[in-house]
């Protein structure tokens, strides 16, 4: 079978080609870094993180880019409320956003490009807009025309007259009420950058397409985004780029993520419902986190409540119960028939989840196949009390390299024996740490935690005397 995507664009399935042979260029929009990371975005950095890797598993040389928004009238207004630069505190919540990434094993985007590095590339794009007439100046700043732009409303199916029943911003100034900002006139005092339209800022939408037709040319094949973003953010940089390049489409195949609600609500910042991503990982693991969002197909809804993220918790951890089982089964010599029949079926199994992965990133039809290969592997070992060696290191590495994909599975498995001296280990570890730590000797301790750290065991110091865990 091959790859179906999801269009937004055509709202259809379609096969996935991609515009140069085997790359794929994909672009994703990023944080405005002015506050944490909460759930919300974690579901979507999660879902492009599985489809990036699924991708590369089917060998396509992936080219992942996310911007990162750190010139915004909301960075200016926290960095104003907090007394501090705003290129300082979106350097900050940057550098948080980072930690929070890595900590949920987000590790496909190749490269993260800051929205402040590419004033040029801004101004030179609605230099060109102006240009070509679809753009115009006023006291306030520079507007795209949208009713320049024939296929405005594209993306989101919306008629002109639609459109113009969007709440909008009420600028005197501009021709029609729908059209944006492409350069916001602003006084000295603010913060900004000097353009041929005097001092001020760029507009959002605009730091995508500079950024993309900078990268990747006028066309590319992936363009992600939480579903919220349609309009008016990527109808604009339709608009946008198709008019500046002259070249349609801007991107192949629009890719977006459901809402994550919380009793009905989205969970937003300004609605105040939301859980950061830190606090979320002060309870549960990466994984659990990450296994909890795939259990839903991407671009369907999912309701937060945390029984349902314990019911996640559960139910990864009978997977885990599998692997475990496995490894302390003992190893049978030769193979029985219904090891041969397991084995046999193992590259079925394999099948299965690449065809539901096939079908638009089907995450809950190939989470449904590890645990029907779970059962099958249970059974086999139940009945047999034993397992020869071969198969039980096919089983394993089966689980990890389909688990991999979605970023599960990947935790070490240990026996009991061993898990018992671990914890004993850290403990003495630990022990010795605090000691040098109330003997001020704090160079070495640091050092202590960091190096754990590297081999993926991270120290807390809490109120109640110091914890560990695997990264
Ligand atoms: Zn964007």
């Amino acid at each position: 079978m091959v790859l179906k995507v999801y269009n937004t664009l055509t709202r259809s399935k379609e096969e996935f080609t991609p515009l140069h042979g085997n790359r794929v260029n994909m672009f994703v929009c990023g944080p405005t870094v002015y506050d944490y990371m909460h759930l919300g975005h974690a579901r979507t950095y999660i879902a492009y993180d599985v489809i990036a890797r699924y991708l590369r598993y089917k060998k396509y040389s992936l080219f992942y880019i996310m911007n990162i928004t750190d010139v915004d009238d909301k960075i200016i207004e926290r960095a104003k409320e907090k007394n501090v630069h705003p290129i300082k505190l979106a350097v900050e919540y940057e550098n948080y956003f980072m930690e929070d990434m890595e900590r949920l094993g987000i590790n496909t985007v190749n490269l993260f490009v800051r929205a402040s590095e590419h004033l040029e590339e801004i101004i030179n794009q609605v230099k060109t807009l102006i240009e070509k007439g679809y753009a115009y100046e006023t006291e306030t700043g520079v507007y795209y025309d949208v009713t320049k732009f024939l296929d405005y409303g594209k993306l989101s199916r919306q008629k002109p007259e639609e459109l113009s029943q969007h709440r909008v911003d009420p600028d005197p100034t501009k021709r029609h009420p729908q059209d944006f900002a492409l350069w916001k006139k602003r006084s000295r005092e603010e913060f900004g950058w000097d353009s041929p339209w005097g001092y001020g800022r760029p507009g959002w939408h605009i730091e995508d397409t500079a950024i993309t037709v900078t990268y990747f040319g006028p066309t590319y094949d992936i363009h992600g985004g939480a579903i919220e973003l349609i309009f008016p953010h990527h109808e604009a940089e339709i608009a946008q780029a198709e008019a500046a390049t002259g070249v349609k489409p801007l991107v192949r195949y629009w890719v977006h993520t459901g809402l994550l609600t919380v009793r009905g609500e989205k969970m937003s910042k300004s609605l105040g419902n939301f859980i950061t991503v830190r606090d979320a990982l002060k309870k549960y693991d990466a994984e659990t986190l990450r296994f909890f969002f795939i259990l839903t197909h991407y671009r369907s809804p999912i309701d937060f409540d945390e029984q349902k993220l314990e019911q996640a918790r559960e139910s990864l951890r009978t997977l885990y119960n599998t692997l475990q089982n496995l490894q302390e089964t003992e190893q049978a010599d030769e193979l029985t028939e219904e090891d041969k029949n397991l084995q046999t079926k193992l590259q079925q199994f394999k099948q299965k989840f690449i065809d539901a992965m096939d079908d638009d990133f089907n995450t809950p039809v190939a989470v449904s196949v590890l645990f029907e290969l779970a059962h099958e592997v249970n059974r086999v070992i139940q009945k047999n009390k034993r397992i020869s060696s071969k198969l039980k290191e096919d089983v394993s590495n089966l689980f990890k390299e389909l688990g991999g994909i979605l970023g599960i599975l990947q935790k070490p498995i240990r026996k009991e024996a061993e898990t018992e001296i671990v914890d004993k280990l850290l403990e003495v570890i630990i022990e010795v740490r605090n000691e040098l730590r109330n003997r001020k000797e704090y160079e070495i301790a640091d050092r202590i935690r960091n190096r754990l750290r590297e081999v993926g065991i991270v120290l807390e110091d809490t109120g109640k005397g110091t914890r560990w865990r695997f990264s």
